[in-house]
């Protein structure tokens, strides 16, 4: 299918390598190859899968001739860190809205905040459901407005239908990738947060007709949650561009079981296993999204879910600042 993609500003440095994990594959691949998608590796500070996403989301900013872009996240959170660089980088004014109170250290993603010269506001005991998020960003937007200014609000982890066009293009990117190292077939894992990353890689794979199963491992909510926020993720692309599709919306293949304790917090396993992949392959997971996916996509290689095929790929999607201030969670 030739798509028409819409206006983009060219953020990330793609496309990515695609890795394999020869020492991982050895010990835990049932006799699979298991690769890595590198999109921890689209950008320095500017790393990880968000930069996908916004390249779709900032041109539609500037677009609507916004000069201000409006986010919300966790206090470490990369998707808002990666907001916050982008708009220094092109010029707009980034406003953060964190869950949580005010931390006494700034460290990883929040210090890059405050260095990207970000406006921060941290909301203590705000859970940021939709409906109560959607009255906060209207009231900045209105106090923006007030002041002569033009706000564009990005939603939780740039998750909608505009957002879904930087892992639409990522798919593709796969396909290529697939044919040079001459995978035939895959199952394409991926951690999901906020359902964004893996909506356009499920709908990546039906529009261009690539050859992989996408899996997205949850690290919040639970898969009949994520199932739901995929298919709006994707009706409202739908509705946006007027897109039709060429049979039913796909549905998305939520892992469940693997979010422990709670969003952002990890046992001692997926602490052991970041160590491990480091030190086996030189490869840094974090202990927010890709080392409990990974650990996830381990624990279902085990149990036969993906011996259909040959060859699994791990999207690895970033994170590597919500490293350090977990610091404490090693033993070293
Ligand atoms: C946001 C994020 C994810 C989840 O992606 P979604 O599109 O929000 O589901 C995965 N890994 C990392 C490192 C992230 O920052």
């Amino acid at each position: 299918m030739a798509i028409s993609y819409p206006p983009r500003i060219a953020l990330a440095q793609t496309p990515t390598p695609l890795q394999l994990l020869p020492r991982v594959s050895e010990l835990y691949g049932q006799g699979c190859r298991i690769w890595v998608k590198r999109d921890d590796l689209t950008g320095a500070a500017l790393s990880g899968n968000k930069i996908r996403k916004l390249e779709f989301v900032v041109a539609a900013a500037r677009e609507q001739g916004c000069d201000t872009l409006i986010t919300c996240g966790g206090e470490q959170s990369n998707h808002c860190r990666a907001t916050a660089l982008v708009g220094a980088q092109l010029g707009f004014h980034v406003h953060l809205l964190l869950r949580g109170k005010a931390p006494q250290d700034i460290d990883g993603n929040l210090l890059l905040d405050h260095l990207a010269g970000a406006t921060i506001n941290h909301y203590a005991g705000r859970e940021f459901s939709s409906d109560d998020l959607e009255q906060v960003f209207t009231d900045w937007q209105n106090h923006y407005a007030s002041q002569g200014h033009k706000a564009y609000c990005i939603p939780i982890g740039a998750s909608d239908g505009v957002g879904i066009w930087g892992y639409i293009a990522a798919a593709q990117e796969l396909q290529g990738d697939m044919q040079a190292a001459q995978i035939s077939k895959a199952n394409v894992v991926c951690a999901t947060g906020s359902g964004g990353t893996q909506a356009g890689l499920t709908l990546g794979t039906v529009l261009h007709d690539v050859p992989m199963q996408v899996w997205g491992v949850n690290v919040c909510e639970d898969e009949a949650w994520f199932v739901n926020k995929i298919a709006a993720d994707i009706a409202d692309w739908q509705q946006r561009y007027q897109q039709v599709l060429p049979g039913p919306a796909p549905v998305a293949k939520v892992i469940d079981g693997y979010v422990g304790p709670g969003y952002g917090r990890a046992t001692t396993e997926i602490f052991e296993l970041i160590a491990e992949l480091a030190s086996l392959e030189g490869l840094v997971l974090d202990p927010v999204y890709t080392g409990k996916a990974f650990y996830g996509m381990l624990q279902e290689i085990a149990r036969g879910r993906f011996a259909d095929c040959e060859d699994i790929i791990f999207v690895h999607t970033g994170g590597i600042y919500g490293l350090f201030p977990q610091r404490q969670n090693f033993s070293l």
